[in-house]
């Protein structure tokens, strides 16, 4: 049995803190790579990783193009549930050069890959799992996700795979957990300000064209 289906066929009776109390359990923590966008919906994963593993390295990338809320989000959720943001970015010449050739008008995938994917991918070298707060709810593309995904360079580990709209609003209530700002102002998924407009779940990002996802979860 392929050693992804094993792992899938263990944590799909759990729980997802249980999940991850398993996998932090499983697994040195030094292999286990945590990645947040500080979106709409981010705060779940945070809080819950944080719970299991207090002080664990939480990588934000910075694509140059977050919208302000955004950015106080993560500050207020860092003072709030005490989180140990790293953060990274592209390397400047190479973000310089999105912005001067407005790549997110043109090419979106490249302006992505630059911005999004190779800063990850560098962090990717260092790790075995990398933890994502992917939701099924949230598009087509994710409906047949599993929970452990064996990538060519990582495994994807999705905890939360599997929560509902509804749960994860009554997560976010329970826990005092505070909103992104632009949430209450019509914006269900939340990336950078060239390419995110007000929509239910994500049909607001890349609105107008084919693009679905950045490039990080294909
Ligand atoms: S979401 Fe838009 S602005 Fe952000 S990296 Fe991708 S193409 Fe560039």
């Amino acid at each position: 049995m392929p050693f992804t289906t094993a792992l899938n066929k263990r944590y799909l009776a759990l729980n997802p803190l249980d999940r991850l109390r398993l996998l932090f359990d499983s697994f040195p923590a030094h292999e286990i790579l945590f990645t947040s966008s500080f979106g709409s919906s981010s705060s779940v994963l945070l809080h819950m990783v944080n719970k299991v593993s207090p002080g664990h390295p939480i990588y934000f990338v910075d694509t140059g193009y977050h919208f302000r809320e955004t950015i106080k989000y993560k500050e207020q959720l860092k003072k709030q549930l005490e989180l140990n943001i790293i953060e990274t970015a592209a390397k400047p010449n190479k973000h310089k050069f999105t912005q001067t050739n407005s790549t997110y008008l043109h090419n979106q995938d490249l302006c992505c890959f630059i911005n999004k994917v190779q800063p990850v991918n560098e962090l990717k070298k260092n790790h075995n799992i990398w933890i994502s707060g992917l939701l099924k709810h949230q598009n087509a593309n994710r409906q047949s996700l599993n929970i452990f995904e064996k990538k060519a360079d990582i495994i994807k580990f999705h905890p939360i795979l599997d929560m509902t709209k509804d749960e994860v609003e009554l997560y976010i209530y329970l826990h005092d957990l505070p909103k992104h700002a632009l949430v209450g102002q019509g914006y269900s998924s939340i990336g950078c300000t060239h390419c995110t407009r007000k929509g239910v779940e994500r049909e607001g990002r890349w609105a107008g064209t084919n693009k679905i996802e950045c490039g990080l979860h294909v």
